[in-house]
């Protein structure tokens, strides 16, 4: 038996706790983290864990806990996937890097071959790799700023797209994540998003507003393109209404401003398609990836329409480590196992199961406002009974109530406002039930 099995076979998909949540071995541990790393680098919970398999962590004092975040959507098919495992152990027993830009492999063109697969069916798409969402993020501007020869860049409101000096600047929030550190980019124009359940605006009203003010306050012919995520992950989990990226779309088109969509936490598969903007009848100029495209290892993909892709220069685009053959061996794996194990249609069974669930203790708990969100990608937002105020305290009581009982869920939104499900798509419908059980008990505790 390989170790990778002997892992698997190990850890058992229930949850079993054997001490409190932190256990003692994890606040030792803490102790010890807090002498050398920075509080700059937060850990939500800090419980230190020693291995996992699918939805199942388990920390170094042995409890077993049912992962509902998967490092941020990142463990989308599952923790220590055996295809990823043995993909990426064969990928680090030939060579673990030779510089794409230098001596290229196959590998990295695989995964650009899957990336144009599913971009488009009937347009050429080309792909760069980078490491990190945020990276993506960044060349994706610098790549349509070639193309325009444009400097502008809109994004919306309640957006997330990174943590470099570009992206902080392109998050709705400041603290924590540009404040302090500026000056801040330039050039970059936020707009009002649509949030249905606080606007109640239609999809055509919504981007009349957001059109109306890039017109007047950026200017069209200034910007080179508008980032937005199809569904917004940091900022809440939320579902534009219908035709509100239609319009966008449209008006991007007709401007000549690219449209790029930040499919970093929604995509690959989350979302019931490998791309959530499929689900709202767009075809976007780039597409950024990241987050679950290779199973826990740092990968990130740039795609875009092959006109604009084309316009670097060679040198222009690159970076020592993007594109890692280990990294991309282990995204190969991840692809073939969303069409091997039909994952697409595993995101809908979880949407299913998940949503019956939540809008059930909706009916119980009058805080829950909303369930929402798309695939292995929902939320509930918890609201003051009977407001549209967002209940931030009782969010964080009910995450460290579940976490005490050894469910890991994290909030999300610019007010902390929901907390967000992002289970693995193999998670087992036993799990997922033991999952709502804990968030009954948390809300009526809570
Ligand atoms: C996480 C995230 C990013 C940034 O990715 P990193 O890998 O953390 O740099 C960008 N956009 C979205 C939508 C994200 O969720």
């Amino acid at each position: 038996m390989s170790e990778a099995t002997a892992t698997k076979t190990s850890i058992p998909q229930q949850r079993r706790l054997v001490t409190e949540i932190p256990g003692p071995r994890s606040q030792e541990l803490h102790a010890r983290r807090q002498e050398v790393v920075p509080p700059g680098v937060h850990s939500v919970l800090p419980v230190y864990i020693d291995r996992a398999h699918d939805s199942i962590v388990v920390d170094v004092d042995g409890n077993h806990i049912i992962d509902v975040c998967g490092g941020i959507g990142v463990m989308t098919i599952g923790h220590t996937d055996e295809s990823v495992v043995a993909a990426a152990t064969e990928q680090l027993g030939k060579v673990t890097h030779t510089l794409f830009t230098m001596t290229p492999y196959a590998k990295y063109v695989e995964v650009a071959e899957y990336l144009a697969k599913y971009a488009s069916s009937d347009e050429r798409y080309k792909t760069l790799l980078v490491n990190s969402g945020s990276e993506a993020v960044e060349n994706g501007v610098k790549i349509a700023r070639k193309h325009t020869g444009r400097p502008g860049v809109a994004v919306l409101e309640n957006a997330f797209h990174g943590r470099t000096m570009l992206t902080s600047s392109m998050n709705h929030k400041a603290a924590p994540y540009a404040a302090g550190y500026g000056p801040r980019a330039g050039n970059i124009y936020k707009a009002p998003n649509s949030y249905p359940l606080h606007d109640g605006l239609s999809g055509a009203e919504a981007a009349a507003r957001t059109i109306a003010f890039l017109e007047k306050f950026a200017g069209a012919e200034d910007l080179a393109c508008l980032v937005f995520e199809p569904i917004q992950g940091e900022g809440g989990f939320i579902v534009p209404a219908d035709g509100y990226l239609p319009a966008l779309q449209d008006w991007c088109r007709a401007n000549g401003i690219v449209f790029i969509a930040d499919e970093v936490q929604a995509g690959i598969a989350r979302s019931g398609t490998m791309f959530s903007f499929e689900q709202f009848g767009i075809q976007p100029d780039i597409i950024l990836t990241a987050k679950g495209i290779a199973g826990g290892l740092p990968l990130a993909g740039i795609t875009g329409r092959a006109e604009i892709m084309d316009k670097s220069q060679p040198g222009g685009l690159g970076g020592t480590f993007g594109g890692n053959p280990v990294a991309c061996a282990a995204a190969v794996a991840v692809f073939e196992s969303i069409e091997r194990d039909a994952l697409l249609l595993e995101a809908k069974r979880i949407e299913t199961s998940f949503t019956e669930g939540l809008k059930a203790l909706q009916a119980k708990h009058p805080a829950i406002a909303e369930v929402r969100g798309r695939g292995a990608m929902l939320a509930f937002e918890l609201t003051k009974p009977g407001t549209t105020e967002a209940d931030a305290d009782l969010v964080a009581r009910v995450i460290d109530f579940a976490a005490k009982q050894g469910v890991l869920l994290l909030a999300t939104g610019v007010y902390n406002q929901a907390i967000r499900l992002l289970p693995s798509l193999k998670i087992t419908d036993e799990l997922i039930a033991d999952v709502l059980s804990v968030l009954d008990e948390a809300l009526t505790a809570a």
